[in-house]
């Protein structure tokens, strides 16, 4: 890995970054570069991911029915929607997200733990405890949605039904 000294400066510190690319293959994402830019005196870093391979834009759906259900692995792609139409709960994509590897439970957890910033009104105790219930894998269905344009987002499950988007 060669390392450019750039013309660029540090926002931190006004010293000049120095740039070091590198371009590899990880699971999921298939080949990536990632391209560092980084300060010598302050020790500032900022880390840009490109990714290469792009598969058609997807739509991934799961019912979970049961507790089985809840383990299965979910990788989300930095591009992806999370969407389950019964709570009215949509994940969207944040800002410079990376992709990540969690379970359908650990993604209904979250939605939990987002609804605890959100207070403690009726309605949301409400949303919390059909939640648990849901985590419970036995009171209540759901489905979970996930909208991927990069096409990179999987479920492992064998009841996953996948189609492609058309535009
Ligand atoms: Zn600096």
């Amino acid at each position: 890995m060669e390392e450019i000294k750039t013309d660029s400066i540090c926002p931190n510190c006004g010293s000049y970054l120095y740039y070091i690319e590198n371009t590899t293959e990880i699971a999921y994402e298939g080949k990536i570069t990632i391209h560092t830019f980084h300060c010598k005196s302050c020790y500032y870093k900022n880390i840009i991911i490109d990714r290469h391979d792009r598969e058609k834009p997807k739509i991934i759906k799961l019912r979970v029915t049961n507790k089985n259900d809840l383990k299965a692995i979910v990788y989300r792609s930095p591009e992806a929607y999370i969407i389950i139409p019964e709570l009215d709960a949509e994940i969207a994509p944040g800002i410079a997200s990376n992709g990540y590897i969690t379970t359908v439970e650990g993604i209904i957890v979250s939605i939990r733990d987002k609804l605890s910033l959100m207070g403690t009104g009726e309605e949301i105790n409400y949303l919390r405890q059909r939640i648990d219930g849901i985590l419970s894998g036995t009171e209540e269905k759901i489905t979970i949605i996930i909208d991927d344009d990069s096409g990179k987002s999987k479920i492992n499950s064998s009841k996953v039904e996948v189609t492609e988007k058309s535009k």
